[in-house]
């Protein structure tokens, strides 16, 4: 394979076409808006790179595969903040930590004190914390503008419709293949931006709640970013109780959300596969990668890295369906 087309220029499709210019391919990118932006499930992510936590949910491969990004991210020049995430619970849901611990794993308890000097604004509220060191978290717009404009500055061409000729092309259009993939859904997430200059969090901070879960992760500029509630749907409505609920869930955490300015409120259908895991699968000259859920930027590189893997010496990762769709 020399020529290679993707379609979609969400967080998929610019790790993948990431990884086939990296192996030399000619890569051509065709998506119908210019740039990234609020038409993609991307825009709207909070950004953690958070394979332990996510391992509470979600399946072996995801925490595994998950492993790869922060370093991934890191070696595009992408700036990756490396402080780690904290787990809380309010004093009624006690034993939701201790629930959360026994699911995961790359952590350790804080008690008040160690809490109170990891993030000194939660002192006094928290008598104790999980804490994963090891996880990360990316602002995704400043990340998915960073690849685009860097495969643009490396030759790769950007187009609303397909150009030349490919030897093969790459799916990555998100929800929008469902058209070829029957079985992917949509599952909503909506999520809100505070500006808050006064709160001085200063990493990803996870509040259990039996129904509202809530994450806070600082993006810099006194701005925070809230989600995200997971609804089986596939619109992309920003319904108030859903959003209420946040903006409650974030004035539990720190009542100086109480003040913030609401900057942005916004919601988007994830794709996902009905077992949450995403899947690669080729069917004819076309390799599709797609359902990556709640782990798009946590997952696409290790996606990316195997789908153009596949396409240049055959082999068949796992997550792959033959025959696909
Ligand atoms: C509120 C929220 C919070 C999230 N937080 C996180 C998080 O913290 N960490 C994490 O890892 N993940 C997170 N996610 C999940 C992540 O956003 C998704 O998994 C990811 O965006 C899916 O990426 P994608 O490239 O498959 O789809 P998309 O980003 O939707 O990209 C698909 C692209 O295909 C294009 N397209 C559509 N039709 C065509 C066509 N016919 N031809 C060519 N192109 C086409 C679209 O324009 C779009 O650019 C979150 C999601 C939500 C909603």
């Amino acid at each position: 394979m020399t020529r290679a087309r993707v379609l979609g220029a969400g967080v998929a499709g610019l790790c993948v076409a990431t990884e086939l210019v990296a192996r030399g391919c000619k890569v051509s990118v065709v998506d119908p808006a210019p740039r990234p932006g609020p038409h993609g499930c991307s825009w709207w992510a909070g950004g953690m790179l958070a394979p332990f936590c996510e391992g509470e949910a979600a399946e072996e491969p995801v925490v595994r595969l998950g492993r790869e990004a922060a370093g991934w991210w890191r070696r595009q020049g992408v700036a990756v903040e490396g402080r780690g995430t904290l787990v809380v619970t309010l004093g009624r849901d006690r034993r939701e930590l201790d629930r959360f611990a026994r699911r995961t794993e790359g952590h350790r308890m804080l008690d008040e004190a160690a809490l109170a000097a990891l993030e000194p604004e939660l002192a006094g509220r928290f008598d104790r914390a999980l804490y994963f060191p090891d996880e990360a978290h990316l602002d995704p717009r400043a990340a998915l503008g960073h690849l685009r404009d860097r495969l643009a500055g490396e030759g790769v061409a950007f187009a609303a419709e397909p150009g030349g000729p490919a030897d093969l092309t790459f799916d990555c259009r998100g929800l929008a293949a469902r058209d070829v993939l029957p079985d992917l859904r949509g599952v909503k997430g909506e999520m809100a931006v505070l500006r808050a200059p006064e709160i001085r969090l200063t990493r990803p901070v996870r509040l259990l709640h039996p129904r509202f879960p809530l994450y806070v992760v600082p993006r810099g500029d006194g701005r925070f970013m809230l989600g995200a509630t997971q609804i089986e749907s596939d619109e992309r409505v920003r319904r108030v109780r859903s959003v209420l609920e946040l903006l409650s869930a974030a004035y539990a955490l720190h009542p100086a959300f109480g003040e913030a300015e609401l900057v942005e409120i916004g919601a988007d259908a994830r794709p996902a596969f009905p077992d949450n895991l995403p899947r690669l699968g080729r069917r004819g000259d076309t390799i599709h990668v797609n359902g990556l859920f709640r782990h798009g930027f946590l997952l696409a590189p290790a996606l990316a890295r195997m789908a153009a893997e596949a396409a240049s010496d055959g082999t068949r990762p796992e997550l792959w369906h033959e025959d696909h769709g």
